[in-house]
């Protein structure tokens, strides 16, 4: 998905005059350029493939500079943490990459109102320890806290871990203020969850994945933050016993299900050793025998937040629902159980693997992961598949790997993937985006009247098509 920056050049590859143009607005300091002598220091190499990266520092600075890209017909594609799984932030020499490095200012938290105005670059760790001693939650969480940006998540409507009960980022959104590539910027920044005035503007940004225009300020909707947590790792025979499992846990009224992370069996098993946590190893299940990392919140003291959670699994237990259930001992224990769910060994350690992101209704998901298995065996037997994913709202994440690379396989397995999930009421893209890798899916599932709709709308809101180009829609 990264692109190195090509050789040093001697012509920047830039229509004559737009980089001045460029240095007239920002200033020097907030241009940086690929030079003869390479990258310019400071310039992360993810995703740059570009020559020159943009840092305006507000909204009316980075409408100024879509509007020069307009005019001059220089593509953008805008770059948060750069941690998009869909090859959104991709890059290519001749487009400029729009930072939101400068726009990292947590501007406002109303703590009455449960409210929060950000910079679109504040990552969503910055916010979380920004809340957290008001004892309050952005509602939101995912493994690449640490460097994904609002922004970015506004543009992906990311879900992650806490999706199932807050909602996807369509749902954390207030407001929005937004750079337009016509020069405009529309400030929508409203604190509020009850606003019809006309069509819903903002909305369209949700999901939009920088396709429309550069987000640079969100207004977002907090929760609170739980004060205790506790995580217990399940194993069931299935999904629907899994799922009974969490309705226990649902079932003890002073506790809240906070989390209901998915892994298949092997992918336990290649994690825990990979990462040497003893007494994990082995795991009773194969294929897709299913693991749960199973959290509950609470606002009881910790240790009783782990009696009430270890109670309910013990009422599944005699249910016939669960078959075996680890408490960790302690903090450190539990931190491995969520790094087993977290961790990447299984793509280090078959790298040319293949990526899918599905939603699947709940009811639906154990005779999908029959069927794909199935699928997936006919076609080639050599063929391995793990999956992990969010639980409680479908949301899975299936790699499909050998022992050797198969990324050149990707549009041959996508359709064993995608088989039969609009018939269940699923989709082929869950909560990573359309991007460059799914735009063929795109064009099989949305049916014609829905893209040349999207299309019609890319077009009132950039009708130069300079933003992110080739992304989403071709
Ligand atoms: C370890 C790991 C775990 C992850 N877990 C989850 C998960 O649980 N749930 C989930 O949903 N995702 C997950 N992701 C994917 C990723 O973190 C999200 O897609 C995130 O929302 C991307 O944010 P970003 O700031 O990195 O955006 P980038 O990767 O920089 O950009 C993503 C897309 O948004 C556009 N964009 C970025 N900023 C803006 C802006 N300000 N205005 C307009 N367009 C913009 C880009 O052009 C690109 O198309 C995970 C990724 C990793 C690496």
């Amino acid at each position: 998905m990264s692109a190195a920056p090509s050789a040093p050049r001697t012509t920047d590859p830039y229509p004559a005059g737009f980089l001045q143009a460029l240095t007239a607005l920002l200033g020097s300091d907030r241009v940086r350029v690929v030079t003869d002598a390479g990258l310019d220091p400071g310039v992360h190499p993810l995703n740059l493939g570009a020559h020159c990266v943009a840092l305006p520092a507000n909204a009316l600075e980075a409408a100024q500079v879509l509007q020069l890209c307009s005019q001059m017909q220089v593509g953008v594609v805008p770059q948060g943490g750069r941690t998009g799984l869909a090859g959104g932030a991709v890059t290519h020499a001749h487009e400029l990459i729009v930072s939101l490095a400068r726009m990292q200012q947590i501007e406002a938290v109303a703590a009455d109102a449960r409210t929060a105005i950000v910079g679109a670059g504040v990552t969503l760790e910055a916010l979380d320890a920004a809340l957290r001693p008001l004892s309050l939650s952005a509602g939101i969480d995912l493994g690449a806290r640490g460097s994904a940006t609002l922004g970015g998540m506004v543009a992906t409507n990311a879900g992650g871990i806490d999706a199932f009960r807050f909602g996807t980022m369509r749902e954390r959104v207030l407001g929005l203020e937004v750079a337009l590539p016509t020069g405009e910027v529309i400030n929508h920044l409203t604190r509020v969850r009850k606003n019809n005035a006309g069509l819903p503007l903002m909305q369209l940004f949700v999901g939009s994945e920088g396709t429309l225009g550069l987000i640079t300020r969100v207004a977002l909707q907090l929760v609170d933050a739980p004060r205790e947590r506790h995580t217990a790792l399940v194993l069931v025979a299935d999904i629907a016993a899994g799922i009974a499992v969490l309705r226990a846990v649902e079932g003890v009224q002073s506790l809240r299900l906070a989390a209901a992370e998915l892994m298949s069996g092997n992918h336990m098993q290649v994690t825990a050793r990979a990462l040497q946590i003893q007494g994990l190893e082995q795991t009773p299940l194969n294929g897709f025998g299913v693991l749960l990392a199973v959290e509950a919140a609470g606002a009881e003291s910790a240790a009783l937040v782990a009696l009430q959670l270890a109670e309910a699994l013990t009422v599944a237990a005699e249910a016939g629902v669960l078959r075996d259930a680890l408490l960790p001992k302690n903090a450190s224990e539990e931190r491995d159980l969520w790094r087993i769910r977290e961790d990447w060994s299984v793509d280090r350690l078959f790298p040319g693997g293949l990526w899918y992101d599905v939603s699947v209704p709940l009811d639906a998901i154990d005779g999908y992961l029959t069927a794909l298995q199935a699928r997936i065996t006919r076609h080639d037997a050599s063929l391995a598949v793990y999956v992990v994913g969010h639980l409680a709202d479908g949301n899975l994440h299936v790699t499909v790997n050998a022992a050797t690379p198969v990324t050149d396989r990707y549009e041959a397995i996508a359709p064993l993937v995608y088989d039969g999930l609009q018939a269940l009421g699923g989709s082929f893209s869950a909560e990573h985006g359309i991007g460059l890798e799914k735009r063929a899916g795109l064009e099989h599932w949305a049916g014609d009247t829905s893209l040349r709709l999207m299309r019609s709308i890319k077009a009132v809101f950039d009708p130069q098509s300079v933003m992110n180009p080739g992304k989403v829609l071709r």
